[in-house]
């Protein structure tokens, strides 16, 4: 699909809670403007991998490697430093501040991350805020406090806020959680647009298989630690062994 190695690669990832292997030699790859979605009941060590990913966790076995750049036990900022970011279930917006303001806050953490002289690049928050917002169809409320919001605004916000550090893969965690349908398929198409704008690898879960089938380029099965299917959306489908252990038919 593309030369080089892929954005995103994850190798033989293992790690274990007391007896509970939650991750149990998991291995795939995202290449960058596309989207894989992590799918597996509850307890099957989705959001383990995600946090093995962004360093939350420590693996006890395989590798992470960004571009072909191995960062398995990197710290999270150090991680997030190399282009991982992340959006969280649970919003971490500032409900008190306007939607300008929280992505304001994330522009000038990326930039004091980076080292940059921030008197300089205060005046540029503002235009890239303002850029940031059309981007994700929020311009028009930016002014407005994020506690007020719509709950599907307040993910887009969010959405943003990841975008703010610019990164080259990003890890969504149930990012449609507590949404309507249609909203979830609206989240999603955004970010579709922006993965392909932006040619980031996004690595997703998802509890709807509707929104996982409309929008992901491929879908990785896990079940008890391990993947028990990988492939495209279409072999998923049909794939037995998924219809078996996981859409109960
Ligand atoms: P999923 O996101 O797919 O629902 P998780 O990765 O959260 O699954 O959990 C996988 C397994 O690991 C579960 O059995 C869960 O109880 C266990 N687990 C996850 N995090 C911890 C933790 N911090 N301490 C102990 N057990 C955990
Ligand atoms: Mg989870």
């Amino acid at each position: 699909m593309t030369a080089g190695p892929a954005l995103l690669r994850v190798e033989d990832l293992a790690k274990s809670f007391g007896g509970v292997k939650a991750v149990d030699g998991v291995s795939f790859a995202v290449d960058g403007g596309r989207m894989l979605a992590l799918i597996g009941p509850n307890g099957a060590g989705k959001s383990t991998c995600f946090n093995l990913i962004n360093g939350q966790l420590r693996p006890e076995r395989g590798r992470v490697s960004l571009a072909g750049q191995e960062v398995t036990g990197q710290t999270p900022r150090a991680i997030w430093r190399a282009g991982v970011g992340r959006t969280f279930q649970i919003p971490a917006t500032f409900g008190s501040m306007t939607v300008r303001e929280n992505l304001q806050v994330a522009l000038a953490s990326h930039a004091r991350q980076l080292g940059r002289f921030w008197p300089r690049l205060r005046s540029l928050f503002r235009d890239e805020s303002q850029a940031l917002l059309e981007q994700v169809g929020m311009a028009a409320q930016a002014e407005r406090a994020c506690r007020v919001l719509a709950y599907g605004d307040v993910k887009r916000v969010e959405l943003a806020i990841a975008l703010a550090s610019q990164p080259r893969v990003l890890l969504m965690d149930e990012p449609t959680a507590g949404m309507a349908a249609d909203e979830r398929h609206a989240l999603m198409a955004l970010t579709r647009r922006l993965v392909d704008e932006r040619g980031i690898a996004v690595l997703f879960t998802e509890h709807s298989l509707d929104v996982v089938f409309a929008h992901a380029d491929t879908i990785a099965v896990m079940a008890r630690g391990r993947l028990i299917a990988h492939g495209a959306p279409a072999d998923i489908r049909n794939d037995a062994q998924v219809r078996a252990a996981y859409l109960g038919t």
